[in-house]
């Protein structure tokens, strides 16, 4: 079955814009997933933020069932502070979603908000690095790689065969060599499949390491010692051969 996922920030952004496309999708066969921010509890001046929310929940619940949405979901971000949501929390959150449905689409606020609404354009910026993220993969351990340092010392990536400085955005980051085992004193096999190592290659499998690259940044990101998701040495949400930014091998 085809996946549609709509993610927006307020009830009744899906019905303004878009809801003749959901509705034709729907009725097509394909699963629309619609995820909406917040409640829209600021939305009617002079009411209760708490009646509010009810109200528009239940507002856009029919407006779901009509356009033939089969999942409706909320993140129950504040209406009108979305761009104040930790990124890492929400990015990760977003990426949990699209890992969760594996949508062939994903529908939500274009760079200017359609309206140039603070949750709107909070909601695309999120999105957007939500779908980056959701794709990397660390193209070395996938493939199946070490790398030898000259000492003999394994290493799972060249970038942890030695330390060194990379720099995103002008900002730099420390990273420190990983050594995994020594060809001298073992053999590559046996290193290989140490349960350790083993366990650490599946771990990289689901990449869940903080969203650094997005963040913004606190002192974490300047070293790969650890992140704000508990992983520690080494900390790859800032490898930037797992962002793409350097293409190679
Ligand atoms: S470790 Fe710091 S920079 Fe990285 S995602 Fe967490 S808060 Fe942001
Ligand atoms: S994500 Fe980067 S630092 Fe981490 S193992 Fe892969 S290439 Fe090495």
């Amino acid at each position: 079955m085809k996946r549609l996922l709509v993610i927006l920030a307020h009830p009744d952004d899906e019905s303004f814009p878009i809801g003749g496309t959901l509705a034709r999708y729907a009725d097509e066969g394909v699963a629309v997933t619609l995820v909406c921010a917040t409640k829209g509890e600021a939305g009617i001046p002079g009411h209760s933020a708490v009646g509010t929310a009810v109200q528009r929940e239940q507002e856009l619940a029919a407006a779901a069932q009509i356009l033939g949405v089969s999942d409706l979901r909320f993140l129950d971000y504040r209406d009108g502070h979305v761009a104040e949501v930790a990124v890492h929390t929400a990015v990760t959150q977003l990426v949990s979603l699209l890992q969760e449905i594996r949508p062939q689409a994903v529908i939500t606020f274009g760079p200017d908000g359609i309206s140039g609404h603070p949750d709107h354009l909070a909601v695309h910026h999120l999105v957007t690095a939500a779908f980056d993220r959701a794709g990397i993969v660390c193209n070395l351990i996938e493939g199946g790689t070490v790398s030898i340092g000259l000492d003999g010392g394994i290493s799972p990536c060249w970038p942890l065969m030695h330390n060194h400085t990379s720099y995103l955005h002008g900002k730099p980051h420390q990273s420190r060599r990983h050594v995994v085992g020594n060809v001298n004193e073992r053999e590559l096999l046996g290193i290989w499949l140490d349960e350790a190592y083993v366990t650490y290659r599946q771990k990289m499998q689901s990449f869940a390491f903080a969203p650094c690259t997005y963040c913004g940044g606190c002192e974490l990101s300047e070293e790969n010692e650890e992140d704000c998701f508990g992983n520690e040495f080494p900390a790859c949400g800032n490898c930037l051969w797992a962002q793409g930014v350097i293409p190679c091998p």
